[in-house]
């Protein structure tokens, strides 16, 4: 009891989203262990609803009046717009009854970059703010040159789905962008859900400073050290990689029921032999793309788990429009659940591959499990990420342009049964040990944290 009320308190606040609780929610648990109590600030749309083991953190909701259709309804970057407008004064009020409420001191507010109306209301009550990235260093240094590209005139509208990629002159999609190698244009961060104009201003905002102290990230020095050193540069305030957080600290974080019964069916398959093919929780496909996964999965001849989830396709139930002679091919060598647990499923020996959106999360999981990847992003920071997997560390397969059943056959073959897809699979394993050396003690990301830790407990 006395230790309880010794310890400082740190208020976090997470995006709604999947991609986005897990990593605020393990570092819940991480700056719980160093010895704060944590408060858990979140939005009633998709609220995380807490297991066992987060007993010791409270958790309260910002009375945002946004409605339910608003979240069903609107592309992430129209909802992040909404959201930072309509929580600021929201927050203020929570913040105003926690400071009344707590016998134990704030330290420090803590919100996602994509939170940015958290700022004002730390700042109206002198308390310090720290910015937690979600994404990746290299990813948050796309956004701060973004609004430099932008002005260059450098984008443009590729077609009427919104798609937006660098354009002019024809050619220079491919080309490489000065200082941010080995990025092409087209695979900054830009999202298919909302106009360049929107997505201009929301990076502008997640990237502007403001008053926050620190910037945390959910990375590692050996991932990303010169993405890194250049945000380190251009913040001028100290950047901690801290990460990846889910092997700092463990905790169950899915909004999602789990089906378990994968991991059953994964322990009759043989090492390496199982391809696991996961988009994430919000990529979208049409019933052509879906069909051609399965084609070529058909043709690969290789075991497969496969997260199909109600509604990526939009306007079906489930997986209904898959032919019946696919069911049999599910049932000799595959397996579809509607969410897997992606953590445990990446540690089991018979998974040998990960076909991926290359979600920040799914790529630290898979790059913790020595799991080589091929790539197929869909938007936003998924491209910087398939391209450092393919290029920098070297232990992914891009697959780009129209999917269609040969490219994914080759592609599964290719990391599956190629010796090229061996190399890579060494190579992940390599990066693994060096993911697992900086989270222990005496390791970059374990000292960073520490060193942030000290720097609030003497704030
Ligand atoms: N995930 C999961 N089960 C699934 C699919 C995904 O638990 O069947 C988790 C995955 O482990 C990861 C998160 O959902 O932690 C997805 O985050 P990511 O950043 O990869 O992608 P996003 O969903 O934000 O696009």
């Amino acid at each position: 009891m006395e230790e309880k009320t010794a310890r400082r308190r740190i208020v976090l606040v997470p995006v709604p989203a999947q991609g986005h609780i897990s990593p605020m929610m393990q570092l819940a648990k991480s700056l719980h262990l160093k010895g704060f109590s944590i408060t858990v600030a979140q939005t009633k749309f998709n609220y995380f609803t807490p297991s066992d083991d987060f007993t010791d953190i409270q958790f309260v909701t910002i009375q945002e009046t946004l409605p339910e259709s608003d979240f069903k309804n609107l592309g992430p970057i129209e909802l992040q717009h909404k959201l930072n407008k309509e929580c600021q004064e929201s927050f203020k009020d929570c913040l105003g009854q926690l400071l009344l409420q707590q016998s134990n001191k704030i330290t420090c507010v803590i919100y996602d970059e994509f939170m940015y109306f958290a700022e004002a209301a730390a700042k109206e009550f002198n308390l310090p703010s720290v910015i937690f990235s979600t994404t990746s260093a290299t990813a948050f240094a796309c956004r701060s040159v973004f609004d430099k590209l932008y002005a260059n005139n450098v984008l443009a509208p590729l077609n009427d789905t919104l798609e937006y990629y660098f354009s002019e002159p024809e050619g220079q999609k491919e080309e490489l962008v000065p200082e941010f190698h080995p990025l092409r244009y087209k695979d900054f961060p830009v999202s298919r859900w909302a106009s360049l104009e929107s997505i201009m201003e929301l990076y502008r905002n997640t990237v502007d400073k403001r008053t926050a102290s620190f910037v945390i990230i959910n990375t590692a020095s050996c991932l990303e050290s010169l993405s890194l050193s250049w945000l380190q540069q251009k913040l001028e305030i100290p950047v901690y990689p801290i990460g990846p957080l889910h092997m700092m600290a463990s905790a169950p974080t899915s909004l999602l029921e789990e089906n378990m019964s994968c991991i059953e069916w994964l322990n009759k398959q043989k090492k390496d032999s199982v391809i696991f093919i996961s988009l994430g929780s919000l990529a979208l496909m049409e019933i052509s793309e879906v069909m051609e996964t399965a084609l070529g999965l058909d043709s690969s001849n290789q075991h497969f788990l496969w997260v199909i989830r109600p509604g990526l396709v939009p306007g079906s139930e489930w997986i209904e429009y898959l032919p019946e002679k696919f069911s049999k091919i599910v049932s000799e060598r595959g397996y579809i659940v509607k969410w897997a647990p992606q953590k445990e499923v990446l540690a089991h020996p018979a998974v040998g591959g990960f076909w991926s959106h290359c979600g920040w999360n799914s790529t630290l999981e898979s790059i913790g499990e020595g799991v080589p990847m091929i790539c197929r992003p869909f938007s936003g920071d998924q491209k910087v990420n398939a391209r450092y997997l393919e290029c920098v560390w070297k232990i992914g397969i891009q697959v780009e342009g129209e999917l269609e059943r040969e490219a994914v056959k080759r592609a599964v073959k290719r990391l599956m049964v190629s010796q090229e897809g061996g190399e890579m699979r060494k190579r992940a394993v390599s990066l693994r040990e060096r993911l697992r050396s900086s989270v222990r003690e005496g390791g970059s990301s374990h000292n960073s944290l520490d060193e942030f830790v000290h720097l609030m407990k003497t704030m």
